[in-house]
């Protein structure tokens, strides 16, 4: 995040005056149902493979039949299973199976897949000139399973794969951002794990509680690099982006992935809107006045704003919560300044709850909110009200884009920078998030609803936050 320039200072204050709520319903606009994932219960339970199951017998070249080629033909057999109910069913033609699989060592000697030397490469792809899908099992699919769980195989190669159905269906038009393939392809994954969730593959079982949410930080481990260029031929999309077509897929399944072109890709992709460059903020006493003092713009609350301080003290009517508590009785936010400087310091191996100066500043956003509810009269302790909470720092988030979704104006003189959102969405992915829990710091049950709910209030503006979690 950074400072913006007096002169862009000033804009935002004569906007400000008009710019809270009440603002108007759009296309996307959803509902949450509280304490579930698309309509389903949050499950706890087996992830992974399937108990039982027998494995797939495909043939697949160079296999050295281990743990991770098992894992991955598994996956083909069931992403393949699910395309042939679901090509004729959603886009009226039956999908040929792809032609042929490889497997690689990328650790080990050279070969050629698809006129690509396999040295070196850790990757998987989709080889349309061959009709072909390759994995490296020697680097990148290990390392995956390693950090997320054996789920990362099918959320990779299920992507792979829906480029070979884009391909054989036609369903990106010439002209189209590289960045559409890539979201169509999430998309795609995104909708055959919630036929995983469904119990309807063979090979794999996943509960929608840390199942799911692990499932999304593999996704999210594969985000483009901080800055990268959305318009390269290899850009993927960065987290939040990716993790939103995934759940796109997820929610609504195949038909939907299909209507990702430039239009829609254009007026909801972050990774492609103008975040100027800047420099992470450090987590200061200067720097929170200053997203204070952007919050305060954001929501007026009558003049009442919550008060701030840094010395601890009692509440009764509130648990504590590091490294900010909102105490109702008092309407005060309590900051810990060593626990949000260290949420706040950039991710490193080994730190697991640092995040990034963004992740600091939505903590600081979500007690904010917390205060903007109580103003409202809506409950501060339950489910609904963690789901509301990441919503509103979605849309305040929104509010600090250079240029924010729809016509919405810039508010405060703050500004995201590329990664930030990542910042948050990593944040909520954990099982400590305060950007999506109640009064009490108890989060939303399902990384997935937080993601969500966060997305709904940045794309689509406060008004959906009261209106899309009544319990
Ligand atoms: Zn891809």
């Amino acid at each position: 995040m950074r400072r913006i320039l007096a002169a862009i200072l000033l804009t935002a204050a004569l906007l400000s005056g008009c710019t809270t709520t009440a603002l108007p319903g759009s296309p996307r606009a959803q509902v949450v149902d509280p304490g579930t994932v698309a309509g389903r219960d949050v499950t706890s339970g087996t992830s992974g493979p399937r108990p039982g199951s027998r494995d797939a017998n495909l043939p697949v070249t160079n296999s050295d039949r281990g743990i991770i080629d098992k894992l991955a033909t598994n996956t083909i057999a069931d992403v393949q299973t699910y395309w042939s109910r679901k090509a004729p069913e959603v886009f009226g033609r039956p999908l040929p199976p792809v032609r042929a699989l490889v497997s690689y060592d990328s650790t080990g000697p050279n070969q050629l897949v698809c006129n690509s030397s396999t040295q070196g490469f850790s990757n998987a792809f989709y080889c349309p000139s061959q009709d072909l899908i390759a994995w490296d099992r020697g680097e990148l699919l290990p390392r995956l399973v390693e950090a997320h769980g054996q789920m990362a195989v099918p959320v990779v190669l299920a992507h792979e794969y829906g480029h070979a159905v884009q391909n054989k269906l036609d369903l990106v038009k010439p002209g189209s951002l590289p960045l559409v393939l890539e979201q169509q392809a999430d998309c795609f994954a995104g909708a055959f794990i919630r036929e995983v969730v469904d119990g309807r593959t063979e090979h794999f079982v996943l509960n929608t509680g840390d199942g799911l949410n692990g499932v999304l930080t593999a996704m999210f481990s594969l985000k483009d690099p901080v800055r990268g260029d959305p318009r390269s031929p290899r850009a993927h999309g960065n987290a939040f982006d990716r993790v939103s077509a995934f759940q796109f897929g997820f929610n609504d399944g195949p038909r939907r992935c299909a209507q990702i072109d430039n239009t829609e890709l254009n007026s909801r992709v972050t990774e492609i809107a103008d975040f100027t460059d800047g420099t992470d903020l450090p987590i200061t006493i200067d720097s929170l006045n200053t997203t204070l003092a952007a919050l305060n713009l954001a929501f007026p609350l009558g003049g009442k704003p919550p008060r701030v301080t840094v010395t601890a003290a009692e509440c009764p009517d509130a648990k504590p919560t590091s490294p900010a508590a909102y105490c109702p009785a008092t309407n005060t936010i309590t900051l810990n300044m060593p626990a949000l400087q260290r949420i706040g310091a950039a991710p490193q191996r080994g730190r697991p709850d640092s995040f990034g100066d963004f992740a600091a500043f939505a903590e600081l956003a979500s007690r904010y909110a917390l205060a903007v509810q109580q103003q409202a009269k809506l409950p501060l302790d339950d489910e609904t009200t963690s789901l509301r909470t990441a919503c509103i720092v979605g849309a305040w988030s929104a509010a600090t884009s250079k240029k924010p979704p729809g016509d919405r104006p810039h508010i405060g003189d703050i500004i995201l920078s590329p990664g930030d959102l990542d910042e948050a969405v990593a944040e909520m992915l954990s099982n400590r998030s305060l950007i999506a829990s109640d009064v009490n710091g108890k989060p939303a049950k399902a990384g997935f609803a937080r993601v969500q709910a966060f997305r709904i209030g940045f794309l689509d503006g406060f008004a959906h936050c009261q209106h899309g979690f009544n319990s």
